[in-house]
């Protein structure tokens, strides 16, 4: 802290423990006991890391932290860390945001973006071995598909990549823009096409590592909002990739990017959620205990009222994103057989929910702003970072404006069930 102006008689209540009882009296009631168990697991963690954290430090000093209890990503097993799926990774975005939101952000991009095609589509030793290191925290990750002048549009790309004439490697040639993580991460689940006129049926998803033969640059792009968190300009100039490192060849590139990208926009609803949900707790703890006027200033509708609102619209997203994600669970990870059907009600609800979660984050966050007053654009309380860390989150994943795209193309389909 700076300069402290907030009154010791609140801070001394503004602790995180006190955020996850107010969390816990929310949401413990939609979770059965194992889930309850592991939320009080990840609590202890949180409130015991959370006064080591400097936060002149970037963010990456942490991971090591967070890879000793298998906390870089929990969607898939990885070695004995229980529980695991897709609710469970819902609940470790949630409680580390809580912890440090710019710290979810950047386990986000290595853990789940760059960790979970790894035990999707890793089958050699080399991929094993990268996913073991991006869980323990030991190495960085990063995603690099949005290009300069391909954004929402990715599935144009215009990074391209060959194949060496022994076919030992394929020679990847890319430009990539905000990749979160670059200037600091050792792997980059990177993608290119062999022909752009052909992005479906030619693409590659490969794990390049940053010790490659070839040029690989990353400039740090300057982004204040999440200062804690380095994002790169990328650049790759004939960075040889052996074959063992491609984890779609060919037009595999393409399923699974886009298979990625339902798990990836879930797990961003849970890193909303926990901004969504410390900012709200923040505001209970500082409203019933600032007084004017001779109030608690909670006491005064304008403001009661409005984070009354608040714990609505949160509470809802939060239900929405546990049914979507014990959903996913049941029906596609832990399935014997995938339900078709729950795939596509997945792939929808997905986008529906990050759109959603990440929109009302950063309403909520500035709002609660409005209400809590001067203070919380300070630093003297999380707030500010929490609010600052919103407005990524509603870029990243594909920006608001896309979700209603896939939206929008889902409900012009039901022209054929309606004349059928
Ligand atoms: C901080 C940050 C971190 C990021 N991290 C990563 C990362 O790690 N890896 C990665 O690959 N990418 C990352 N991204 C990129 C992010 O996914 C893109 O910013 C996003 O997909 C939008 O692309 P764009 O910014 O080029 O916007 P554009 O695609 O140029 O879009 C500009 C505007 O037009 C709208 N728009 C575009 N097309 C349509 C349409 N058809 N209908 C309606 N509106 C439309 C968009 O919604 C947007 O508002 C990150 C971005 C940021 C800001």
């Amino acid at each position: 802290m700076q300069e402290k102006i907030i009154d010791d008689k609140i801070l001394e209540h503004m602790t995180l423990e006190n955020v996850f009882k107010i969390i816990n009296d929310n949401i413990f009631p939609l979770l059965n006991e194992k889930e309850k168990d592991f939320c009080r697991e990840l609590q202890e963690f949180c409130i015991e890391l959370h006064p080591k954290i400097d936060k002149n430090q970037d963010v990456y000093v942490l991971f090591p932290e967070l890879g000793k209890r298998g906390y870089m990503q929990r969607i898939n097993l990885w070695r004995d860390f229980m529980p695991y799926g897709m609710k469970s990774e819902i609940l470790l975005a949630t409680h580390l945001s809580c912890l440090d939101s710019q710290l979810e952000l950047a386990r986000l991009a290595s853990g789940i973006l760059c960790g979970n095609p790894t035990f999707q589509h890793g089958e050699t030793d080399e991929i094993l071995k990268v996913q073991d290191e991006l869980m323990e925290g030991s190495k960085i990750g990063c995603i690099g598909i949005t290009e300069p002048n391909r954004g929402s549009d990715a599935v144009n790309m215009t990074s391209t990549c060959r194949k060496s004439d022994d076919g030992s490697h394929v020679i990847y040639n890319a430009e990539k823009v905000f990749t979160t993580n670059g200037p600091k991460a050792d792997y980059f689940a990177t993608y290119a096409v062999y022909n752009q006129a052909n992005p479906r049926g030619t693409m590659v998803q490969a794990m390049v590592s940053r010790d490659f033969k070839g040029q690989l640059i990353t400039n740090r792009l300057k982004i204040p909002y999440v200062d804690r968190v380095h994002i790169a300009h990328t650049i790759m100039n004939e960075v040889e990739i052996p074959v063992n490192y491609i984890l779609g060849d060919n037009g595999k590139g393409y399923t699974n990017l886009f298979d990625g990208l339902v798990p990836e926009r879930l797990g961003i609803m849970g890193s909303g959620l926990g901004i969504c949900w410390a900012t709200l707790a923040y505001a209970i703890i500082y409203t019933n205990l600032r007084q004017q006027f001779g109030q608690n200033i909670i006491n005064f509708q304008g403001v009661g009222f409005s984070l009354g609102d608040l714990l609505a619209r949160t509470s809802s997203a939060t239900a929405l994103a546990f049914q979507a994600a014990t959903s996913y669970d049941d029906n596609i990870l832990f399935a014997e057989h995938p339900s078709k059907e729950a795939e596509k009600w997945i792939a929808g609800v997905s986008s529906q929910g990050k759109y959603l979660v990440s929109k009302l984050s950063a309403d909520l966050t500035y709002t609660v702003q409005q209400q809590m007053g001067g203070i919380s654009v300070t630093d003297n309380t999380d707030v500010q970072e929490l609010s600052s860390t919103s407005y990524i989150e509603e870029v990243i994943g594909g920006a608001r404006n896309i979700q209603l795209l896939i939206i929008q193309n889902a409900l012009r389909r039901y022209s054929k069930l309606i004349l059928s």
